[in-house]
């Protein structure tokens, strides 16, 4: 498999609402987009950074300027046996997980069309559907809460994800609780408390949530240790688990009893597929946490999350639930439940005018045209 031509477009996505969360906000969805032509043929890949690096240390320029300067030289014109050697190829450069997995996406989409092969089975998926739940960003005022609360169950949503932030935890759970009763609900912190916090967390504990999601910093392993077990709703880690040592890590240390698993955080799909298994091989349930992605990135979410040991629901509501555009036709959410692609590749066709449209700039590599650029 050898890399002939690349395009990488950034394309600004009109959201329709703002999303909030502790670590900021989004305006619109600033996507990166890469095309890559091999002798295969073409595949597509999407980034899950943001437009700024609030969330991650990623974030949408730099990827592009990581790919193009780093990432596409140990690529271009190199002979893989496959998209499985595409991580391999990029060791040599220290992070940059999401810039990585985007590419890796790429290849995988190519690979596998080319083979007639979908992504959920190459990944080992066993489901035909996936339980979908739904992240409500922090809102201005309860009324607001509840509103979308409510818009997402009426859609049919399987369980409900609140942000939370330090102050107003207790006031968010409880007006939710008092409103929809039983509903499957958990909360995400986003890393914005400290062990110092342990006192208010540990009053979450009344509402018999599924579980809190990174309440400390990423590089805390000791202090959810501590506060897992103080509490006893379950913690479950996100931007923790950066790679299958860290899962490994996090899980004999008693940091975690369950782990949201996302392809952009820990460098691709291959590598997410690692950590399920190590997962599941030590009886640690894992879901699959959304960014904000297009119906393509969703599909390649979707055979994720259809592997064995995604036992719980993600965070995998249809793209239209916050985007006002999409690249790839809805997907259809029927009882609560997105079906999982069954075409070869990633298993979604992008459609290229609305992906023009919505391009604000667009460079195309390829060996012996170092690089085009047209606004
Ligand atoms: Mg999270």
């Amino acid at each position: 498999m050898r890399l002939e031509r690349v395009e990488l477009r950034r394309l600004r996505l009109p959201l329709v609402a703002p999303f909030r969360a502790a670590t900021g906000a989004q305006a619109d969805r600033d996507l990166l987009l890469v095309r890559v032509t091999t002798d295969l043929g073409e595949g597509w890949g999407e980034c899950a950074a943001l437009g700024e690096p609030t969330y991650t240390s990623e974030y949408t320029e730099g990827v592009r300027h990581v790919i193009r300067a780093h990432l596409l030289p140990r690529l271009l014109g190199r002979e893989l046996r496959g998209a499985d050697e595409v991580a391999e190829a990029l060791r040599s450069i220290r992070g940059h997980p999401m810039a990585k997995a985007c590419l890796e996406m790429a290849f995988l989409d190519a690979e596998l069309r080319a083979r007639g092969e979908s992504l959920a089975r190459h990944l080992g998926a066993v489901r035909p559907t996936v339980e979908c739940g739904a992240a409500v960003g922090l809102q201005d005022s309860v009324d607001h809460l509840l509103e979308a609360c409510a818009r997402a169950l009426e859609a049919g949503y399987r369980r409900l994800k609140l942000k939370i932030e330090p102050g107003r935890e207790l006031e968010t759970v409880r007006a939710v609780r008092e409103c929809f009763g039983p509903v499957p609900l958990q909360v995400d912190a986003n890393g914005a408390y400290e062990l110092e916090d342990l006192d208010r967390l540990a009053r979450l504990d009344e509402f018999d949530l599924l579980m809190i999601e990174q309440p400390l910093a990423e590089d805390d392993l000791r202090g959810h240790a501590e506060l897992a077990r103080r509490l006893r709703t379950p913690i479950c880690l996100d931007e923790s688990i950066t790679s299958p040592r860290m899962a490994a890590a996090a899980i004999a240390a008693g940091a975690c009893s369950i782990i949201n698993l996302k392809a952009g955080r820990v460098g691709g799909y291959l590598e997410a597929r690692r950590i399920h298994d190590l997962c599941r091989a030590q009886g640690v349930p894992v879901w699959v946490g959304g960014m904000l992605e297009t119906g393509l990135g969703r599909a390649a979410n979707l055979a994720l999350a259809a592997l064995p040991g995604c036992t719980l629901p993600g965070d995998l509501s249809a793209p239209d639930r916050y985007l006002a555009r999409d690249l790839v036709d809805p997907l259809p959410m029927q009882d609560g439940r997105l079906p999982v692609p069954t075409q070869a590749g990633v298993g979604v066709s992008v459609h290229e005018e609305a992906v023009r449209e919505l391009t604000v700039d667009l460079e195309v590599v390829a060996p012996e045209r170092p690089m085009l650029r047209r606004p």
